[in-house]
């Protein structure tokens, strides 16, 4: 049987436009394109694991505005069920403002994560329910630290499997970490968390035994197109990526994280979760865009076998 899982996180509109180079401070560019759409690491990742058929509840929290209409329209539209969509009465939604240098794809952004940075513990109150009955919490950095740190007590008091995407990066409190089963840094991210460079999956070894040094039972470092370095308790592996044509990676952290979770949640273990991950972030780089990248099920499969 599918356990459940919830993803508590961010929900964010991502509003990019192309430039011919990105203006100097004062500086009006006449720009190239726009493109808007939902983004926000928590929803892509509900998203990538709804589309992989994962049995997910996502919790967040909006707008009272255009944008938070946006959000619940998506999420209707993936069939993902809004109760825990919060809605704040005096904060935005989050945006994130991007442009990128059509030339070198170079890009500047600008995210304020407004009402999804504000789940309260009144909010926290009213989902702790859709919390203790699951089997597996996802959570990331993206939404205010109280309500990130009080949800990882909660799933781990239950009982659940706790992983934690560590992005956007930041310090971690050690008590927090400690009661995180699995860590899903990318190399940046991992780097900056042990303080050693993170490139080769050699690297990638040693920033793993300083994360579980820490306390955290399995680490998985996503490599970027190499693929995942996993070491789960003593056990370790490289988990070589599906070779296909990126042409825009945004996001495939996220779907590395959805395509992992529903794998997980299915009973796969740990290294088939990563290469179920690796397939779902494969197919998302061969499409432009983060949410809307992500593939179906069908797809994934086809890949895999
Ligand atoms: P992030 O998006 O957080 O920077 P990564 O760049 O490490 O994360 O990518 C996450 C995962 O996405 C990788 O482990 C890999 O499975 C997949 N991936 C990323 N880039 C490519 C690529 N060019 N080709 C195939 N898979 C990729």
């Amino acid at each position: 049987m599918k356990k459940k899982v919830t993803v508590v996180g961010s929900f964010i509109v991502d509003l990019m436009a192309r430039t011919p180079h990105l203006p100097n401070p004062g500086e009006t560019v006449k720009g190239l394109s726009f493109k808007m759409g939902p983004g926000g690491k928590g929803s892509n990742q509900a998203i990538a694991a709804k589309r992989a058929n994962c049995d997910v509840t996502f919790i967040s929290k909006v707008g009272s505005d255009e944008f938070g209409e946006m959000a619940l329209n998506t999420f209707k539209s993936e069939g993902l069920d809004t109760k825990y969509i919060f809605k704040d009465d005096a904060l935005e939604t989050g945006t994130a403002l991007i442009m990128v240098d059509d030339t070198t794809s170079q890009n500047e952004i600008v995210v304020t994560s407004g009402a999804c940075d504000n789940i309260t513990k009144e909010n926290l109150e009213l989902c702790k329910e859709a919390i203790v009955n699951s089997d597996i919490l996802l959570t990331q950095l993206e939404i205010n630290r109280d309500a990130i740190e009080s949800t990882i007590k909660l799933a781990h008091e239950n009982n659940s499997l706790v992983i934690l995407n560590p992005a956007p990066v930041q310090e971690i409190s050690e008590d927090t970490l400690r009661l995180v089963d699995i860590i899903t840094p990318n190399e940046v991210e991992a780097s900056i968390l042990t303080g050693c460079e993170v490139v080769t999956v050699e690297d990638a070894k040693i920033a793993a035994t300083k994360l579980q040094d820490k306390g955290i039972k399995d680490v998985v470092i996503t490599l970027g197109k190499q693929g995942v370095y996993v070491k789960s308790g003593k056990e370790d592996k490289f988990i070589e990526s599906y070779k296909v044509d990126a042409i825009d990676t945004t996001g495939a952290g996220d779907a590395f994280n959805g395509g992992f979770v529903t794998a997980l949640s299915e009973g796969k273990d740990i290294f088939e979760a990563c290469r179920f991950g690796n397939a779902l972030a494969a197919l998302s780089v061969t499409k432009i865009g983060t949410a809307p990248s992500m593939p179906q099920r069908e797809e994934i499969e086809v890949l895999m076998n």
